[in-house]
């Protein structure tokens, strides 16, 4: 049975990891498909402003008077165990760090080394999720969102997503066309650890063990282990992770920065262009540990902003827009922002 959305008043300020402050005045929260055709009359009537899964990767306003849809689809399901691959459905709405824990002791292995990153598994193929060198895109079959303009449903092949480093076709279409209902993942069997990160090689749990000797479970608990001790807890000191992508360079850039620069941070990518660490950036550039009014660069990790409780939105862009300036200027590399900038105007 549907039940119909109620549409109601909320303070988004503990609903977003960043804790900016947010008055949103239509929020309604997505629990059955069958609220889809009304979610996307309340669009075309009020305006969406946008689709919130966790919002650990969104940059609110102080007011939101456009409407706010909050996914709450549940259900994970096995569909299918193939001799080469585990196929599993799994709703937009259901916590990913949550999901990937069940697929762990299920023994669907093979999603290890993206635990403990927060959100939604809905939010997760919208920038392509991604750590310790596995990508989302190599663990999905396809994904099934609803067009909101069209009001109907379409069901994308991995290779119809557009995926690339932190992005997809769903981000670049904007906030206004689609919302995901699902991801139908696809873990190949038989399982191989993925162990080329250094930090992972280092951990002392997986340190001088053979290969094919490392569960998955192992990988899991040292990633959870290093995240904890890497990253600041949203809970503790509002944050949205990496707020600026590792900016990607030509060769030849890189090789004329290597002259000016010798101790570069940088990964050789596939087709010979390189990709640059921008927490080395910015650490140069003498950000690391700054404070600006109520926002600043952690202390420890130069990628991460930080609210230091009561900041808002363009607090913080103001911030993001200094040190991409000072960046640009030092380097001549441009920043780009990694959380989606919302806004209060028309789509
Ligand atoms: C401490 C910390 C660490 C992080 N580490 C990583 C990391 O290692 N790797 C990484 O890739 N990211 C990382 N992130 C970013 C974040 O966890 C991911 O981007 C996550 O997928 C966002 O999920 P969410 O549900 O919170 O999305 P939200 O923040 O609510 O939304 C993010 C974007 O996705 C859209 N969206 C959300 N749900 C849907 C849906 N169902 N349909 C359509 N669009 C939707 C929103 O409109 C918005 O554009 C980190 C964030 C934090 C706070």
């Amino acid at each position: 049975m549907s039940v119909s959305p109620i549409v109601r008043s909320v303070d988004l300020s503990a609903l977003n990891t960043l804790g900016l402050t947010c008055q949103a005045g239509h929020v309604a929260d997505l629990t059955h498909l069958s609220q889809l055709p009304v979610m996307s009359a309340l669009a075309q009537r009020l305006g969406l402003a946008v689709v919130l899964g966790e919002g650990s990767n969104v940059v609110l306003p102080s007011s939101l008077n456009r409407l706010v849809v909050r996914v709450q689809l549940k259900g994970i399901e096995l569909i299918e165990q193939r001799p080469d691959a585990w196929i599993i459905d799994v709703a937009a709405g259901e916590n990913w760090h949550d999901f990937v824990t069940t697929a762990i002791s299920q023994g669907w292995d093979g999603l290890e080394n993206l635990a403990l990153i927060p959100g939604t598994v809905g939010a997760a193929p919208v920038q392509n999720i991604g750590a310790y060198g596995v990508e989302l895109d190599s663990r999905v079959e396809s994904v099934t969102a609803w067009n909101i303009p069209e009001a109907r449903l379409v069901t994308f092949a991995r290779e119809q997503c557009g995926f690339k480093y932190r992005d997809s076709m769903f981000k670049r279409a904007g906030l206004g066309q689609w919302l995901i209902v699902g991801v139908r993942f696809c873990l190949p069997r038989p399982w191989q650890p993925v162990l080329g990160y250094p930090d992972l090689l280092r951990h002392p749990d997986l340190a001088g063990i053979a290969p094919e000797a490392i569960r998955a479970q192992q990988i899991f608990d040292a990633v959870c282990d290093i995240r904890r001790t890497k990253l600041p807890d949203p809970a503790v000191l509002g944050n949205a992770g990496s707020f600026f992508k590792n900016p990607v360079v030509s060769a030849s850039e890189f090789h004329a920065l290597k002259l000016r620069f010798a101790d570069v941070v940088s990964y050789p990518q596939a087709g010979g262009s390189f990709k640059l660490a921008a927490g080395w950036l910015i650490e140069q550039c003498g950000w690391k540990g700054k404070r600006q009014g109520n926002v600043g660069v952690h202390e420890r990790q130069a990628l991460v902003l930080v609210n230091d409780g009561h900041a808002t939105a363009s607090e913080l862009l103001e911030l993001a827009s200094a040190i991409k300036n000072s960046v640009s200027e030092q380097f001549g590399v441009e920043l780009e922002i990694e959380p989606v900038v919302v806004s209060d105007t028309s789509l």
